[in-house]
């Protein structure tokens, strides 16, 4: 990837479901090593955004690229530098981790050596090595999350697109992903997360994008988030509340807060 090329971007995205606009163009553009967070209220969009862009849906309209790639004409190089932890993770249940990950492997042809280093590494970090050889139906939400969390490992991803990854874990877990996320993008690979726990946002984001009804409303650093709301001590709590909250009222965007074409502020 060449050091001017997006990890992700996103040209006026689109997706209809009948009379229902539930993205009315959204553009966004993610870095190499960028931590990139998007939050807004539920319903907002994030779940069919990020679908859209590990290509399980289809946009009505738009273009999206990843690390350069169209993820619809050259949908199997998207895929391949993409990894993509839902916010319900579906994995086989009748499987062990290990199995899992022999499936994983196999799908993205991940050499031997890379799988049981990987996935040892991951198992371990997550302390359920000891787990390995159990079925995962038996397994919490939380332990599920870490399975399919080290599984999108193996075939070392560019870019994660993460649905809320912190649902359902204890704090300790949540310690452990939020700095093995971080050590990830110092590594130069970009995240894309959603997330509600807007503390878990403003602790590990490089930029925030808030999304309401389908459109972006604000976008930038967390600096210039406060700086364009004129509320040099709020944190991201306040923001969201009182952009979200402004958003409803008036019930177009803010024009100050509207993201401009250059998509910065
Ligand atoms: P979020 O993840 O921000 O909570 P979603 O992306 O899941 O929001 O949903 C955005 C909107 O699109 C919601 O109003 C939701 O009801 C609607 N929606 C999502 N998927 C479908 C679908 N398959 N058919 C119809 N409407 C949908
Ligand atoms: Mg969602």
């Amino acid at each position: 990837m060449s050091q001017t090329e997006k990890a992700i971007s996103l040209s006026q995205v689109k997706k209809n479901y009948g009379d229902f606009s539930a993205l009315k163009g959204i553009d966004l553009e993610v870095s190499p090593g960028e931590f990139f967070g998007f939050i807004g209220p539920n319903g907002a969009g994030k779940t069919t955004l990020i679908r859209i862009i590990v290509g399980i849906i289809k946009p009505t309209s738009g273009i999206i690229t990843v690390c350069g790639y169209d993820n619809l004409s050259s949908s199997s190089m998207a895929k391949r530098l993409t990894g993509y932890i839902p916010d319900r993770p579906y994995l086989y249940e009748k499987l062990t981790p290990i199995e899992y990950f022999d499936f994983i492997s196999g799908l993205y042809s991940v050499s031997k050596e890379r799988k049981l280093k990987v996935g040892e590494e991951m198992l371990k970090m997550f302390n359920l090595w000891d787990w390995r050889n159990e079925l995962i139906e038996g397994f919490s939400h939380g332990m599920k999350q870490k399975v399919a969390m080290s599984a999108a490992m193996l075939h070392d991803p560019e870019v994660l697109v993460i649905d809320e990854p912190m649902v359902g874990l204890d704090p300790r877990s949540v310690k452990v992903v939020k700095d093995f996320l971080k050590d990830l993008t110092k590594k130069g690979k970009s995240i894309f997360f959603t997330t509600h726990t807007l503390s878990i946002a403003e602790d590990l984001c490089d930029r925030i994008g808030i999304i309401n009804h389908g459109q972006v409303v604000a976008l930038g650093t967390m600096d210039e988030l406060k700086k364009h709301l004129k509320s040099g001590d709020s944190d991201l709590e306040s923001i969201f509340l009182k952009i979200t909250e402004e958003e409803e009222i008036g019930g177009e965007l803010v024009p100050e807060l509207a993201p401009k074409d250059s998509d910065e502020f």
